[in-house]
């Protein structure tokens, strides 16, 4: 069976790196590795509307931002299909059909869900779109016959109930969808990054990101505010690596040959983690480091992005052309979904 990626991203704000170690860097790797067929990549607007239909401007505003923010990650347009979900009719058919096969119940005992319901304060308010959002998300997978999904570990809830729901068409109609799977990033830190703030997830909503797009300045200011051990207070106290943001950063970005360069009296990261642990080691020095290790993978993300800035004009063109071909796709997975359903009436064959 041939190899075909579906991931993305809501247009909720500007991209940051949590995204990027959960999702982003994955996505370039696997893109570049050339064993995919096809990729496509989803602006998922429609979705970021579920929660935010008061406030269309930041979601139109934003498509532009993760769009540059693609192209600065090294996203190509040559090799993945970029493209805006609510241009795309077929998803929403598709959605329809899906909610007949899912329960109420089902939904509400979504983990995810149920923890994003709680923090944006929806208790007996949720809006019926928002409940629904995975069956949505289940009809983005399978419109594009996508076999792997490389998302962050928030994901997996909305992935089983893809999955669910493939399984259970296949079933009732015919065997036309293909059943996804998962791919997370096999370095742990990666999975959920953590906020600047500690908090348990670096996210758009709750203002606790370094952005792709930050300056070297911002990115500084971030890193030496940042949250780490609140019982290491003197140098010399000993100190704790887990929960211990900075350690947490260093664990996602930092390679072994940056400490020759930036740390020669440390051979690698267990090493530091050793001392700061012993006591001795201070905070001001590891945030240089990790400064250093970001500045490394930023700078080059930011200027690339800051070139593409220029041209809004190559931006909207790359997204109007992925999303023709989308639209195509979809189109195609949608009419095989009609005829298993038996509501293709008037096709001849
Ligand atoms: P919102 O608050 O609007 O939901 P978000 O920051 O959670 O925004 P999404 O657009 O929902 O971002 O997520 C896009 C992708 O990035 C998903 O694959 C998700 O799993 C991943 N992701 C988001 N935040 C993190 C994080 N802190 N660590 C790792 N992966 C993440
Ligand atoms: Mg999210």
């Amino acid at each position: 069976m041939d190899k075909i990626i579906l991931t993305g991203d809501r247009p909720t704000g500007k991209l940051h790196i949590g995204h990027y170690v959960g999702s982003l860097r994955e996505r370039v790797k696997l893109q570049e590795s050339g064993e995919f067929k096809k990729i496509f990549i989803m602006i998922a607007d429609a979705q970021a509307l579920t929660d935010n239909f008061d406030n269309p401007e930041k979601i139109r505003a934003s498509i532009k931002e993760v769009a540059l923010d693609y192209l600065g990650v090294g996203l190509n347009p040559e090799k993945s299909v970029i493209f805006i979900q609510s241009q795309i009719p077929a998803l929403a058919e598709l959605t329809m059909y899906y909610m007949n096969l899912v329960t109420v119940a089902r939904l509400s005992r979504n983990p995810t869900v149920k923890s994003e319901i709680q923090m944006r304060n929806f208790e007996a308010n949720i809006p019926t779109g928002f409940l629904c959002y995975p069956i949505s998300q289940a009809a983005d997978i399978t419109a594009f016959n996508a076999t792997t999904v490389p998302v962050g570990e928030d994901q997996k809830p909305m992935i089983e109930q893809t999955r669910e729901i493939v399984r259970k068409f296949n079933e009732i109609y015919e065997p036309v969808l293909t059943e996804p799977d998962i791919l997370l990033s096999s370095n742990k830190s990666c999975l959920r990054l953590p906020g600047t703030d500690g908090k348990a997830k670096m996210s758009k909503s709750l203002g606790n990101c370094i952005y792709l797009s930050d300056s070297a300045e911002d990115v500084a200011k971030k890193v030496k505010s940042m949250y780490t051990d609140p019982t290491h207070i003197k140098v010399s106290d000993p100190g704790h690596i887990e929960g211990n943001t900075v350690f947490t950063y260093l664990d996602a970005f930092s390679k072994e040959e940056q400490f020759k360069k930036y740390l020669p009296e440390y051979n690698n990261l267990d090493e530091l983690k050793e001392h700061y642990k012993k006591g001795g080691l201070g905070d001001v020095k590891i945030k240089k480091f990790l400064n250093a290790v970001l500045e490394e993978e930023l700078s080059t993300i930011r200027e690339r992005r800051r070139e593409y800035e220029k041209d809004e004009a190559f931006v909207y063109d790359m997204l109007k052309k992925g999303t023709e071909i989308a639209r195509e796709e979809a189109a195609k997975t949608l009419e095989n979904v009609k005829k298993a359903m038996k509501i293709d009436y008037f096709s001849l064959s």
